[in-house]
């Protein structure tokens, strides 16, 4: 079995991915798949597979109760801003070329330096990328039998179907997605039993994790999930254990010279015995460290830390680490793509790739065949690979409104 697996889910209906459940009409969702639901899918299938008593076995606590990760599948626009970052608080305009600063690499500044805007900055709470597709669904709300209430309707918000989203396991939880043998290729996602997503799923064992950040002798490490970590007395602690990174990123000795973090709890679900686990304070998903190493890390340890994460709880999700590169300004952009402007012939095509770039799939082969078999000057030509290589969708979308404007 190998150490890590890239699990790639596309959710075949809204799927509904429950936070703490809240006393009023609506329910609070996710806006991604949290890796304690796709423990809990892979979990169900297993039992089905091998009986409910096997819930007991040594094997099943090994692999869903052990050392190993389920991390959080996440498309690009649903991970959260480093808390690192100071973000622009009004809209940036088209002449910004920087959209954030990251004081993770040493970054600072107040103000946009750009005279027509000149917004000020603001430290980021962790929030989204960007938009992320959701519908609101109105169900009816049961009763602890699953019987429906009368008149009780209420509105819920769901992650929309057709998205794709993406993420490790790690370590001895591989196994959990070969439940039968053979790769898992369907699973029910999602947090209520009433409204379980159908997904289809891809597992990829051969697919590389890209390397924690690396900046001279300094690791920043930044949570895409909230992060479940404790002092040497076994009290909540805002900062990974040294130990466990130095061990883990195979140097003799780490300190954690920088952190940016929040705050904030966290409930869950025990599902052997049916009870709600009592509330533990956590770090917010986005929380950013500056990690300095006495020796270099080694590649594929930084690429191994990404696939495991880090701290307690990973099993349910927690401590699942991510990469940022900020995304550069429209203002950086427009002179590369102008050329594009010269024939309004592709732009209905681009257009269309929006959508399926929302959704995390574009179908670019037709692209490149239009690419190949060419008849385009070269600085059109250039463009044109260029808005293929643009994976931010609010960078697409404001780009593909500057080439048609006329
Ligand atoms: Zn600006």
């Amino acid at each position: 079995m190998n150490e890590h697996a890239l699990v790639t889910v596309t959710l075949e209906e809204p799927m509904v991915a429950g936070k703490n459940p809240r006393a009023d009409s609506r329910q609070d969702s996710h806006d991604h798949i949290p890796g304690s639901v796709l423990r809990g899918a892979l979990a169900a299938v297993w039992l089905r597979e091998h009986g409910t008593g096997a819930n007991t076995s040594p094997e099943f606590e090994r692999i869903f109760e052990g050392e190993g990760s389920f991390g959080p599948l996440h498309y690009a626009s649903s991970k959260p801003v480093p808390l690192s970052m100071l973000t622009h608080k009004y809209e940036p305009t088209d002449e910004c070329h920087t959209l954030w600063w990251d004081r993770a690499r040493g970054e600072k500044a107040s103000y946009c330096p750009v005279d027509n805007c000149a917004s000020p900055l603001e430290e980021s709470k962790g929030q989204p990328y960007d938009e992320v597709p959701s519908i609101d669904r109105t169900m009816v709300a049961l009763s602890t039998e699953g019987v429906a209430l009368d008149g009780s309707l209420y509105s819920q918000r769901a992650v929309q179907d057709g998205l794709l989203l993406r993420g490790w396991v790690h370590g001895d939880a591989v196994r959990a997605l070969y439940p039968e043998g053979t790769a898992v290729d369907s699973l029910l996602l999602g947090s209520r039993r009433s409204l379980r997503g159908e997904a289809t799923v891809e597992v990829d064992t051969e697919a590389v994790p890209e390397p924690v950040e690396l900046y001279g002798e300094e690791v920043v490490l930044r949570l895409a999930a909230p992060g479940a970590f404790v002092d040497e007395f076994g009290m909540p602690s805002a900062t990974p254990d040294p130990e466990e990174l130095s061990e883990q990123l195979g140097v003799s000795q780490v300190e954690i010279i920088d952190s940016w973090t929040r705050w904030e709890e966290a409930g869950g679900w025990h599902a052997a015995s049916g009870l709600p686990k009592p509330v533990e304070r956590v770090v917010a998903a986005g929380s950013t460290y500056r990690v300095k190493c006495v020796e270099l890390p080694t590649e594929t340890a930084r690429r191994r830390l990404m696939a495991r994460g880090i701290g307690l709880r990973r099993r349910e999700g927690f401590g699942a680490l991510y990469r940022c590169e900020p995304p550069w300004g429209i203002g950086a952009w427009t002179s590369k793509v102008a050329p594009l402007k010269r024939s309004r012939r592709l732009l209905p095509a681009f257009r269309k790739r929006l959508e399926e770039l929302r959704k995390g799939v574009p179908d670019d082969d037709r692209f490149h065949k239009a690419l190949r078999d060419g008849g385009f000057e070269e600085d059109y030509a250039e463009a044109f690979r260029t808005m293929l290589r643009i994976d931010d969708v609010k960078l697409y979308e404001q780009l593909l409104d500057f080439l048609e404007k006329p």
